[in-house]
C-alpha cells in the first residue's frame, strides 16, 4: 500500500526517545521530512542524526519545551523556514510523574496541565492556519490507555488524558470542513527508556530484578507483552497518511488487548 507521504511535512513533538522517536523514524521511512524536538539539545541532535542517516530523510532538531508557547511557536516557525509546509501534527510529550490524589498538590496538577493538555492547544494554534489554507492536514494526539481505563496511582495522568480525548472529538468536528482530520491514539504499556526506569524503580522499591516486574506488567496484558515503540508507531504513520482519509474523531487503543471495555 502506498501511504502517499512521499514529501510530506510532519512536527512529531517529544521525540528524542521512546514513542515520539519512532513515529518520527515511522513517516521518515516513508518519505516525510520529519521535525523533532525534546528539551535536550544533545539527546535531540543524535536522534536527528540516527533517523536522517537510516532513512535517508531530511530530519529538523529544535529545541523546545513543550510547556512553553513560545518555543512551540519557535518550533513551527523554524519548520516552515524550513520546508515550508506542515501537513502533519503528531502530539507527544513525556507522562506526569506517578501519584495518588492524597500525594498530590496544586502544583502538580497545574505542571501535568500545562505539559499534557496545554501543549497540544498550543501546537494546534501554531499549526491550524498553515493546515486551513491548504485544506489537508492530519493531526494525532498521542495519549495513554489510561484514558479509557485508570492506571493505578497516575491520577495526573488518568484525568488529563480523558480530557484530551474531549478535545480531540471537538476539534474533529470544528475543522473536518478544512480538510484537517483529528484522531487520538492510546499506547498501552510500550517498552521505552521511561518504562525501562519506571519498572527499575519497581525492582529497586520491591527487591526484585527489573525482568520480574516487567514480566509481571506483561503476564496482565492478553498478548502477554509489552509493545514495541514501532508497533504503536505503525498505526499513527497510517492515520497520518493519505489511505487514512476517512478517519477522524476516532479514539484507537493499540495496547496487546490490555483494556478491559468493548468500546
Ligand atoms: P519517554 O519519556 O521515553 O519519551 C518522552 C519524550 O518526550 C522524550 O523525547 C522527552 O525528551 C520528550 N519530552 C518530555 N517532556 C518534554 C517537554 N516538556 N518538552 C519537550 N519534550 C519533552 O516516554 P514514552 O514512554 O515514549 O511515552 C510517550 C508518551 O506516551 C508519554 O506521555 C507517556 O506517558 C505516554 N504513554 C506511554 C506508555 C508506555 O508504556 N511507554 C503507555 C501509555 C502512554
Amino acid at each position: 500500500m502506498d501511504l502517499g507521504l512521499k514529501g510530506r511535512v510532519a512536527i512529531v513533538t517529544g521525540s528524542s526517545r521512546g514513542i515520539g522517536k519512532a513515529i518520527a523514524r515511522g513517516l521518515a521511512e516513508e518519505g516525510a521530512r520529519v521535525t523533532i524536538c525534546a528539551r535536550n539539545e544533545t539527546e535531540l541532535a543524535r536522534a536527528a542524526e540516527e533517523i536522517a542517516s537510516s532513512t535517508n530523510t531530511e530530519v529538523l532538531p529544535v529545541r523546545a519545551d513543550l510547556r512553553s508557547r513560545v518555543d512551540i511557536n519557535r518550533l513551527v516557525e523554524a519548520t516552515i523556514s524550513r520546508f515550508g509546509r506542515i501537513d502533519i501534527l503528531v502530539n507527544n510529550t513525556g507522562g506526569p510523574p506517578p501519584l495518588l490524589f492524597l500525594e498530590t498538590r496544586e502544583e502538580h496538577w497545574h505542571d501535568a496541565f500545562e505539559q499534557l493538555f496545554m501543549s497540544i492547544v498550543n501546537c494546534c494554534y501554531a499549526v491550524i492556519p498553515y493546515m486551513r489554507q491548504q485544506r489537508w492536514g492530519r493531526i494525532i494526539n498521542m495519549t495513554s490507555f489510561a484514558a479509557k481505563q485508570p492506571a493505578e496511582n497516575l491520577i495526573l495522568s488518568n484525568a488529563i488524558r480523558a480530557g484530551i480525548l474531549g478535545l480531540t472529538k471537538s476539534l474533529s468536528n470544528e475543522l473536518a470542513e478544512y480538510g484537517i482530520l483529528v484522531n487520538a491514539v492510546c499506547p498501552g504499556w510500550t517498552l521505552t527508556e521511561r518504562v525501562e526506569e519506571l519498572a527499575r524503580a519497581n525492582a529497586e522499591r520491591t527487591g526484585r530484578s527489573i525482568n520480574d516486574v516487567l514480566n509481571e506488567w506483561a503476564s496482565r496484558i492478553p498478548l502477554k507483552r509489552l509493545a514495541k515503540p514501532e508497533e504503536i508507531a505503525n498505526l499513527v504513520v497510517f492515520l497520518a497518511s493519505e489511505r487514512a482519509s476517512y478517519i477522524t474523531g476516532a479514539v484507537i487503543q493499540v495496547d496487546g488487548g490490555f483494556i478491559k471495555s468493548i468500546i
